[in-house]
């Protein structure tokens, strides 16, 4: 297993494999990328996944834009799903997976969180700009079908939007026996951020209060779960948490092929896909050891100026 210079293990690989998305979320972060000139084939993400392993990465994480935009994502995910790849896992919006979740489940997919913010039609719509809520149902429904294990709902918590579905968000998740995620907004462009955000803190006590048992997720930025007499829920802190990056575990992939060692960052990406569609792999591994030694901690518990809004 290779450590970062904070000596933080590199286990996963979060890869945006298309900038497209077919929804249009008000506060989308984008996964802090750039925009991309062109996507990298599925035969690329094969081949980087495979220097991936190299470097002691064991879990990759399929992003977007909107992962299922891609005609051949179920590719996609069977050359991320390598013999040394404990989990490939997605994150969608859910539009179009009732169509394709067997098939994902059956090229190597092993769980996925889909995004829903609301089970209310028009504040869908508020906050998605479009699409239609019915298929996001229908996708969770068939993600369970297929016995893809956990599936997990993001709820990204919206001031004054939201904020008071959190109950029925728990009683829809526990219901279906899957896990809700209550993440906290990330402040990523702008205006939303002071609008919208809503601080989780009692949302947290009245989970501490309610749950039978509390998990602390190390591998996971150290996100607190709590287990509830009917249901779990996951808590998302990223905001000057120093705890959230000092157990960040993760690099990124752009759609384009540049690794990217954190989120908020676009200052210090490296070219991989270069060296990758060369079949150069000596300098791919290169390129993989230089992204790992970038790595540094975003939030160290001084708040600091926030650049993932620059999309060029
Ligand atoms: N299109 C896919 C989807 O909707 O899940 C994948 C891309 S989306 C950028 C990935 C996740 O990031 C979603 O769960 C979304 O809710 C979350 N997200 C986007 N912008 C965010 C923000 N500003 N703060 C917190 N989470 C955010």
């Amino acid at each position: 297993m290779v450590k970062d210079n904070f000596g933080r293990p590199v286990t996963g690989l979060r890869i945006s494999v298309t900038d497209e998305c077919n929804l249009n979320c008000f506060y989308c972060h984008h996964e802090g990328c750039p925009a991309s000139s062109h996507e990298m084939t599925a035969d690329e993400i094969g081949k980087i996944i495979r220097v991936a392993t190299e470097f002691g990465i064991r879990k990759i994480k399929l992003t977007g834009g909107e992962p299922l935009l891609r005609k051949d994502i179920v590719g996609v995910v069977a050359a991320a799903a390598r013999p040394s790849i404990d989990e490939v896992s997605m994150t969608t919006n859910g539009i179009l997976l009732a169509g394709v979740a067997h098939e994902l489940a059956e090229a190597g997919l092993t769980r996925v969180n889909i995004s829903l913010d609301t089970l209310d039609p028009k504040t869908f719509h508020r906050i998605t700009g479009n699409g239609s809520i019915s298929n996001v149902f229908a996708g969770i429904d068939a993600a369970i079908d297929a016995g893809l294990k956990p599936v997990k709902l993001n709820m990204v918590l919206l001031a004054d939007l939201n904020e008071h579905e959190v109950k029925t968000m728990m009683t829809y998740a526990s219901k279906r026996g899957i896990i809700l995620q209550i993440i906290e907004l990330l402040d990523t462009n702008g205006g939303v951020f002071p609008a919208y955000h809503r601080g989780l803190d009692d949302i947290e006590q009245g989970l501490r209060s309610q749950a039978v048992a509390v998990r602390t997720r190390r591998s996971m930025q150290a996100r607190k779960k709590y287990i509830l007499q009917r249901g779990e829920v996951e808590v998302v802190r990223p905001m000057h948490n120093s705890k959230f990056c000092m157990h960040c575990t993760r690099l990124r992939l752009t759609p384009d092929g540049y690794l990217k060692p954190c989120l908020m960052r676009n200052d210090n990406l490296v070219d991989l896909l270069s060296p990758i569609s060369t079949g150069d792999l000596e300098t791919a591994r290169k390129a993989f050891a230089e992204a790992i030694a970038r790595r540094e901690p975003y939030f160290k518990g001084v708040p600091r100026e926030i650049c993932v809004h620059a999309r060029v």
